[in-house]
């Protein structure tokens, strides 16, 4: 059994919630991101996590839409004040070069400032990298520009990350099986046409994957701010699609898998 807590929750314009970013223990009292929500609001939720900066070692980058991506230039240059600090940064090469651009444009020289304790690894969709006795699979999904979802194995757990993403085939096949997938929902089915050309799910559709794919436990995330959505009834309607037992995050909600 292990566990990962939401950092952010909301979509890439929630007033009410930080954005895209979750993180993941790993051994030896060290840490894994996956995505940076959008600007200095990771700092204050990893602290209200009580995770210290320091320990965060690996960072998993689904896709470089700026409510996943905002927060590295601030995560990397709290970085550099502490000498024992490190990272990797993991991401497909478009991801990963445009990471790097962002850098460049934003902050120059922060690369320098870290050199080697800061590391780039670009990820293969479909070919597994392990990071602390984690086994993490990215896989492509349909976002309208390249995207990654994760399949996280640690022991006999499995937690599938698939956010931000249309419905697609490449979910259902990354989350087989899974104890927990977390998903893109942008709205109630009544939204699908514009779910859609946003480049996202309904809830319905995230429960609908969630039973396909066989899961235990479906967690919705990237959620609308609540003048457009209910989370209560992005859950029933999920529930219903999926026929098992679904939750919507909260900020720095954590969850068992
Ligand atoms: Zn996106
Ligand atoms: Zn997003």
């Amino acid at each position: 059994m292990t566990h990962l807590t939401f950092l952010g929750t909301g979509d890439s314009l929630n007033p009410e919630r930080a954005q895209s970013s979750l993180v993941m223990p790993l051994p030896g009292e060290e840490a894994m991101l996956i995505d940076t929500s959008s600007g200095t609001v990771l700092l204050g939720r990893l602290e209200a996590a009580s995770i210290p900066l320091e320990s965060v070692r690996h960072l998993f980058v689904s896709h470089r839409h700026f409510d996943h991506v905002g927060g590295l230039a601030p995560l990397l240059t709290a970085l550099v004040a502490l000498p024992d600090a490190s990272l990797t940064v993991h991401a497909a090469s478009k991801t990963l070069r445009a990471l790097r651009g962002l850098l460049d444009l934003t902050i120059p020289g922060a690369e320098d400032w870290l050199g080697k304790r800061l590391c780039w690894h670009e990820l293969v969709p479909g070919k597994s990298t392990e990071v602390g006795e984690t086994e993490i699979t990215p896989f492509l999904m349909d976002h309208g520009l390249e995207c990654v979802g994760f399949r996280v194995a640690r022991a006999d757990s499995v937690a599938v990350l698939a956010v931000d993403t249309r419905p697609c085939s490449e979910v259902v096949e990354g989350a087989s099986e899974a104890d927990l997938l977390v998903h893109d929902t942008y709205g109630p089915r009544s939204a699908t046409e514009r779910a859609h050309a946003m480049g996202h799910s309904t809830a319905t559709e995230a429960g609908e994957a969630a039973r396909a794919a066989g899961v235990r436990h479906l967690i919705l995330t990237h959620l609308r701010s609540s003048r457009f959505v209910d989370a209560d009834a992005l859950v029933a309607e999920a529930e219903a699609a999926f026929g098992g037992p679904v939750d919507a995050a909260n900020d720095l909600d954590t969850f068992e898998f």
